[in-house]
This record gives structure tokens, sequence and C-alpha cells, in this order.
């Protein structure tokens, strides 16, 4: 079976009104995934932790019923791949297989890198929602790329 590349990068939406959030842009093979939707990036790091229903993709506003989007992807964990299984109302349906390694790393690695800037913004905003999908960042984030690493 072909394995799939995963990257994952960030973009800093800026807001007049209150702090920026970093937007996950989730690619994989190099082709961007779900850039209709809002990417959850606890959720994608979740369902390469984790079998069963993940809603990788939502509305804007954070809730994915908002956004059409009423089944999640199911993730299926097998020895050292990650398969992910699900479909968009724009986009359709989508079958991947990761690496567990390469897809958690490259996970860890985008939130390791956005660390500075979740910091800089978590001081601007308390409790605010700096990166799309982690509600209460900087707390728990470092736990969270330790357990992606592991
Ligand atoms: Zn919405």
């Amino acid at each position: 079976m072909k394995t799939n590349i995963l990257s994952l990068t960030f973009r800093k939406v800026d807001c007049p009104a209150s702090a920026s959030v970093l937007v996950g842009e989730l690619r994989v093979d190099g082709e961007h995934v779900g850039d209709k939707y809002a990417l959850n990036v606890h959720a994608l790091a979740q369902a390469l932790l984790r079998e069963g229903e993940h809603f990788i993709f939502t509305c804007g506003c954070g809730v994915p019923e908002c956004a059409g989007i009423h089944e999640g992807f199911k993730s299926q964990i097998a020895g050292d791949k990650v398969v992910l299984v699900g479909s968009l109302p724009k986009g359709g349906s989508m079958a991947f297989t990761f690496s567990k390694a390469q897809a958690r790393n490259a996970v860890a690695d985008a939130l390791t890198a956005a660390k500075p800037l979740v910091d800089e913004l978590g001081r601007q905003e308390e409790g605010g929602e700096t990166v799309m999908g982690f509600p209460h960042v900087p707390y728990g984030y470092d736990d969270f790329i330790e357990n992606l690493r592991t």
C-alpha cells in the first residue's frame, strides 16, 4: 500500500478586534487538503494517536455541523501505519495511509515551530484560542508535543 506524506504548516490570521489566530494547513503529498474548511489541529493530532472518529475539519467557528460536516474522519492504527478515511462536503472522499512516526513527527515539528508565536499571542489574550483547535493554549501544549514524539 502506498504511504502518504503528511505535512502541517501554520498561517497567522490577524484579527483587529482580538488576538491573532494560527490556522493550520494540512498537506498530503504536497496537496492542500480540506482548504475550504478550518483545520482542527488538536483533532488531527488525536487522530494520529487514538483510533476512532475525529472531526479534523470544522467550520471557522469551530462547529463542524455548521459547515455541513456530520461525520468525522475514521482513524485506524495498525503496526507502524495510521489510516485516515473520511469525506468532506467540498472535497469528496479521501483515504490516507501515513507512517505513524512520519505523521506524528510532522505535527509535532509544526507545533514546535509555532511555539514562539503561541507564547507571544498567548500573552496578548489570556485564555484565547491561539491555535485553532487548542482551546487552552499554551496550557497543555508542550505535553501534546511530548505525546506525539513518543
Ligand atoms: Zn460556523
